[in-house]
């Protein structure tokens, strides 16, 4: 067995390590390789971020999408999906309801809806802008044009989540029909950085073929492209998905790989993940406790929360909910955080 803390001290003081080093941290971890790895990136999040939490009030637009992800209990290959679009008047009301709860920054998360032309996007960008200018506007809609993400960024959106959901092309290429190509994705998470937004990319954590290989290309990835975001989760199966009867990713490696994230890029913005609330009860303070410093409750309109079911049994109440960022607060204070009203932008 090899003797990970000399790997773990390297990682930590040069933020990083070689493909074959990172596969040796994943393949032969231990309790107490994570305890340290934990400890070490708990040290660099408090050295940048303090103990405070950001919070992001997740709306999700629509669950309409035209595309057929294999993983997605949303994508257009799902009949029994109740679908549902949120108007401008939903969105802003949603808006302000997070702006007196304490949220500044608001993300935007669809299917890639066609509803939403540039032109709709622009108004409702501005609409949001001139009510609350302090906020930030994250949009999480997929992939589009290098004009409209200028478009779209021109109109007042300062943040873009788009997961590269996996960093090789033989990996993507098994969770995507063929219509969906890695090179577009990886281009898109340039054109958006080259535009000036903030850019998250990500990646779901035991994904179906997903090897230790593949993590270590994600995390090399990550190490060059150095996201000011970061999104990962674990996978977890969809009943009505062509992934149905794969197994979930674990918590275990979920809050592993986000300490080994918070250690190759010491600003990410990391935020502990809807999907590893939901896998288990405690998941959002693991995650913390793990180096992440973002939790994104759940703001969309409540009729609707139900509906917009990426996997099985997608948690939208509780803590997860805007509506309890109280229980939320309580929850970080119990390990020693502190929930913060603030647009939370990445530290340069
Ligand atoms: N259409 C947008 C938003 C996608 S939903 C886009 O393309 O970016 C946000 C993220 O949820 C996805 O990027 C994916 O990584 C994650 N997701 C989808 N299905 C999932 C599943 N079954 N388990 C865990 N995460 C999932």
């Amino acid at each position: 067995m090899a003797d990970l803390f000399p790997l773990i001290d390297k990682l930590a003081t040069e933020g990083r390590l070689s493909h074959g080093e990172y596969v040796t941290l994943i393949n032969e971890r231990t309790p107490e390789a994570a305890a340290y790895l934990g400890e070490r990136a708990v040290a660099v999040r408090k050295a940048v971020y303090g103990n405070t939490v950001y919070i992001r009030g997740l709306i999700e637009v629509s669950n309409i999408c035209k595309n057929d992800c294999l993983y997605c209990g949303i994508r257009v290959g799902n009949p029994h999906c109740d679908r549902y679009r949120l108007t401008e008047e939903d969105i802003l009301s949603s808006c302000a309801e997070g702006y007196v709860l304490g949220f500044r920054t608001f993300v935007l998360q669809g299917g890639e809806d066609g509803h939403f032309t540039d032109q709709r996007l622009t108004s409702l960008l501005r609409a949001i802008k001139a009510a609350h200018p302090d906020c930030a506007v994250t949009l999480s809609l997929g992939e589009r044009s290098r004009e409209s993400y200028h478009t779209l960024f021109e109109a007042g959106a300062d943040r873009y989540l788009l997961r590269h959901e996996t960093a090789t092309r033989s990996h993507y290429e098994k969770l995507h029909p063929a219509n969906l190509s890695f090179d577009n994705r990886m281009s898109c998470l340039r054109d958006l950085r080259e535009i000036g937004y903030q850019v998250g990319c990500g990646f779901m954590v035991g994904s179906p073929y997903q090897t230790a290989k593949d993590i270590a290309r994600d995390l090399e990835f990550i190490g060059e492209f150095k996201p000011d975001m970061c999104g990962i989760g674990p996978f977890i199966p969809h009943k009505e998905s062509v992934f149905a009867d794969f197994p979930a990713g674990t918590v275990e490696l979920t809050c592993y790989l986000l300490s080994i994230i918070r250690l190759i890029h010491p600003p990410v913005l990391l935020p502990a993940t809807t999907a590893l609330g939901t896998i288990h009860p405690e998941g959002r303070e693991l995650g913390i406790l793990s180096g992440a410093n973002v939790v994104m409750p759940n703001l969309s309109p409540p009729s609707v929360r139900k509906k917009y079911m990426l996997y099985n049994d997608k948690v939208s109440d509780g803590a997860e909910s805007a509506q309890s960022k109280a229980e939320l607060q309580r929850r970080m204070a119990t390990i020693g955080y502190e929930v913060v009203t603030a647009r939370g932008d990445v530290k340069k």
